[in-house]
Formats: C-alpha cells, structure tokens, sequence
C-alpha cells in the first residue's frame, strides 16, 4: 500500500521500519527531522499525505496529533478524499471524536487504533492494537496492521479503542505500582529483590508487567521504554475520562499525586522510563538517597 508515516519516536520510528521491510511503499515525516531506511522522507505532514491510500500517526499526545493533522502544514492539506487516517498515539477518546469529524470534512475515513507491546514488540512488528472505528475501514488497513502486529481486536465505534487503552494502561499504573511497593517492603524487611522475583513468578501473582519489567528494575536501568511522561499523561487522561463520566478513581487519583506528581517535579526524570518510580518509593523508605536519575 502507499503510505505515509507520521512521527518517528520510540513507537513510531520502528512501526515505519516493519511497514517498509512488509514492502509498502513509504513515506515518513518527523517533526524532528528523521529517516527511514527504504522510506521517502517528507518537509511536511501535507506532503507526505499527498497521493496516499493510508496516513499513520503516533506522536505523543492531543496536540500534537492536531497539529500534524490540522496545522499550517497538516496532513489535511495533502490527504485526498477516501483516504483513511489511522492513530496509534493515546489521546483523549473525545478529542479523537472531533478529529474525525474534522477528517469527514474533507472525505476522509478515521480510526482510533492504539498500542500495547511497548518498544520491544513495535521492533519486533507483535503490537496488539485495540480499533474504534468502522470493520470496512479496518479491513482496508489489514496487511498494514497485519506489518506492525500480532493481534487487532475491534473495540467498537470511533473512540473506544482510546477508551480500552486509557482502561488497560490503568491496569498497567497499578500493577506497576504494586509491584514496585511489595518489592520496596520486601526489601527494608531484609528480603531481596531477586529473591521477591523467584516468588512472583511462582505464584499465582505472576504478571507480564512483572516480567517485562524484571530486568530494568534489577538492573536500576530506566532507559525509556515508555517515558514518565508518557504515562503520566495518561493518568491524567484516565482521571479526565473518569471526571466527564462520573466515575470515581481514588487509587488512581493518589498515584497519581504521590508518585507521578513527585517524579515528574524532579529534573530529569520526565524522559526517563516510568520503571523510575520505584526510585522514589525506595527513597521514601530510606533505601536510598535522593532518588538519582542516572
Ligand atoms: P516518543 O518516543 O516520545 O515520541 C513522540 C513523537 O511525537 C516524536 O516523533 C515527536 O517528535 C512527536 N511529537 C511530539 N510533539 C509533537 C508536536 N507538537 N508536533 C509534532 N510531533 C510531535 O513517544 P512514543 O513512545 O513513540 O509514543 C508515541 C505515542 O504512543 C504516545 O501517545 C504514547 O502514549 C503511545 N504509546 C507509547 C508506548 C511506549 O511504550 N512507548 C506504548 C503504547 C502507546 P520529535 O521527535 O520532534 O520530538
């Protein structure tokens, strides 16, 4: 298929790279100039949309996917009617809702299709993607989908993909979180790390959050996987879906103020992993001095 590719980062740059290995043809636009191998390179959203069948999106948050749709050199300006946009980046469910009227002005077709899998299944083409949207659409970007990932379950209509994104990466916050409070008790009570490890994964507590994570924390390495940053902006996308909607988040809402509030005051460690948050709880508990960042 032709398609462009809209933003180069730790998700996107890699979901471009198994697109064009897949054999489409390719063209990338980063706000910050980047290439791919095999790939054009575009000056603009507008021109690497032009004459393409698919635009795939994922940068970082609201306004930034406005931005590369809708500013003084969007993608707007270059997609031709019939064309579909798909968005992988996790934005707010009903901002994604006026997008794709904003998109339908001009012909075009929308689907909110987030990830899960993190940096080492966007290289390694095995995301899940989570789509809101209409099924003709999804088939239409199939062997695109089928490039980047293992799995695509359709979630309903526009905007709940992003609503089972925000809901899952909840699942994610806590788990983390009460994996990383366990380890810190376990550990001022004289058990090691290691030792918590061979237990979790013995037990009926086991988790892919605990597995994935297991290296990093042993190994104090927070190289970005998914920057604090990140998931901190979508606790807060959590709490405002929460807020518009009635419903009551108050574990998310102190972990929020707790951990993230604090991690994200301390310079540096907003483009470091979220794994960093255990640092804070470790010095909380007098395990360690101020927390460092490298
Ligand atoms: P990242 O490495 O920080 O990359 C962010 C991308 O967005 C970069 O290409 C950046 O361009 C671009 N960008 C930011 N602000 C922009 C703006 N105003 N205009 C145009 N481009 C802008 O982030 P990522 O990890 O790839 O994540 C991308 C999206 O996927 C996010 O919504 C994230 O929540 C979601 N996600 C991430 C993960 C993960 O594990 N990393 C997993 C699932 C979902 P520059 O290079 O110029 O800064």
């Amino acid at each position: 298929m032709r398609v462009a590719f809209l933003g180069l980062g730790i998700m996107g740059g890699p979901m471009a790279a198994n697109l064009v290995k897949a054999g489409h043809e390719v063209s990338v636009w980063n706000r910050t100039p980047k290439s791919i191998e095999g790939a054009t390179t575009a000056a603009t959203p507008a021109e690497a949309a032009k004459g393409k069948e698919a635009v795939w999106v994922c940068v970082s948050d609201t306004k930034a996917v406005q931005s590369v749709l809708f500013g003084a050199q969007g993608a707007i300006h270059g997609l031709e009617s019939g064309a579909v946009v798909v968005d992988s980046s996790t934005i707010s469910p009903s901002a994604s809702i006026n997008i794709m009227e904003g998109l339908q002005e001009k012909g075009c077709e929308f689907l909110d299709a987030p990830v899960t899998g993190s940096k080492v299944a966007a290289e390694s083409g095995s995301l899940i993607f989570m789509i809101g949207g209409a099924v003709h659409n999804i088939e239409r970007v199939e062997p695109l989908l089928r490039a980047m990932g293992k799995k695509v379950i359709h979630m309903g209509e526009n905007g709940k993909g992003l609503s089972a994104k925000l809901a899952q990466n909840m699942n994610i916050v806590f788990m983390y979180e009460g994996l990383c409070e366990s380890l810190t008790l376990a550990r001022k009570l004289g058990v090691a790390p290691e030792k918590m490890f061979e237990l979790i994964e013995a037990s009926m507590i086991r988790s892919g959050v605990a597995e994935y994570k297991k290296p990093f924390i042993l190994n104090q390495d927070y190289s970005p996987n998914f920057p604090l940053k990140l998931m901190h902006k979508d606790i807060h996308l959590m709490l405002d879906a929460a807020r518009e909607n009635d419903v009551k988040l108050p574990g998310l809402a102190e972990i929020d103020k707790v951990i993230y509030e604090e991690a994200a005051s301390r310079p540096g460690f907003d483009d470091l992993d979220y794994a960093v948050t255990i640092a804070l709880l470790e010095e909380m508990a007098g395990l360690r001095t101020k927390a460092k960042v490298s």
